[in-house]
Formats: C-alpha cells, sequence, structure tokens
C-alpha cells in the first residue's frame, strides 16, 4: 500500500469541517478519507432541526464517495471544531466499514489502526451473503402447480 499524506487528509478534514451545519450542537465535524484509486472524499456534519435526523460528517463522506465514482476508502481521519483528531461514532465505524478496503487505515484519538481494530467482528456484506437464502421465485414448484 502506498505511503498515506495523513496531512493532506486532514487537510481536506479541516477544510470540510468549516462548512459544517451545526447550529443546535455547535460541534462542527469533518472527515476525509482517501480512496483505492487515489481520490480524496470528504464530508461534514448536518444536522436538522428534529435532533435525531442530524447526518454525520461520514454520512455525507460515503456519499461523496458513491456520487464521485465509488471505490474502497484507504485511510480516513476526522477532526472537530479545534482541528483535534474525532473518533467515528458506532454508526459511521459501520458506514465505513462498509465502504473499506481490506486493511483500511484510521487515524485515531489513540494512534494509527485498521478498521477491524475500530470495529472487530463487523457485520457487513461478507454476513448477507454467507446466509444467501434461496429465492421464493427461482422455485421450480409451488402449491398451485402441484
Ligand atoms: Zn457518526
Amino acid at each position: 500500500m502506498a505511503e498515506i499524506d495523513w496531512d493532506t487528509l486532514r487537510e481536506h478534514a479541516l477544510s470540510a469541517m468549516q462548512r459544517a451545519y451545526a447550529p443546535y450542537s455547535k460541534f462542527p465535524v469533518g472527515a476525509a478519507a482517501l480512496v483505492d484509486d487515489g481520490r480524496i472524499v470528504s464530508g461534514c456534519n448536518v444536522e436538522n432541526a428534529s435532533y435525531g435526523l442530524g447526518l454525520c460528517a461520514e454520512c455525507a463522506l460515503v456519499s461523496s464517495l458513491a456520487m464521485t465514482g465509488g471505490g474502497h476508502l484507504v485511510a480516513f481521519t476526522c477532526v472537530d471544531g479545534n482541528g483535534e483528531t474525532l473518533m467515528p461514532c458506532g454508526r459511521c465505524r459501520q458506514l465505513l466499514f462498509e465502504h473499506s478496503a481490506p486493511g483500511m487505515l484510521l487515524n485515531t484519538v489513540s494512534g494509527i489502526k485498521t478498521i477491524d481494530e475500530v470495529i472487530p467482528d463487523a457485520f457487513g456484506p461478507s454476513t448477507l451473503a454467507a446466509f444467501a437464502p434461496t429465492d421464493p421465485a427461482n422455485e421450480t414448484t409451488c402449491e398451485a402447480c402441484q
């Protein structure tokens, strides 16, 4: 894996944080990630008067990932309004896991960690694939046919 330019990622996260819409919590957040094709995607938190509907910065980040061509996240960082490193909340670790490249790195409050370290034994696409129920639409017999 290529060397991660954490300083550049942090600059993108700081820039995103400055666009946050956080009139209720006054807690702006910016996140940025390196994609496996070399793009950098970012996002800020967007709150709502209906407090529970607030979107974390990672929500905007993964939306940007999809909108700008998809791919998988290689490295991630997140900052608060003081520019301090911030840990993604539990929900956002799940969001990031879904779009992570194997061995994705995160800059965390306790150093660089892998995605598997911040969300061990994660539920994800492989969980669903392993279950793979039989699709009733593909059944060749039904009560009416018998
Ligand atoms: Zn979150």
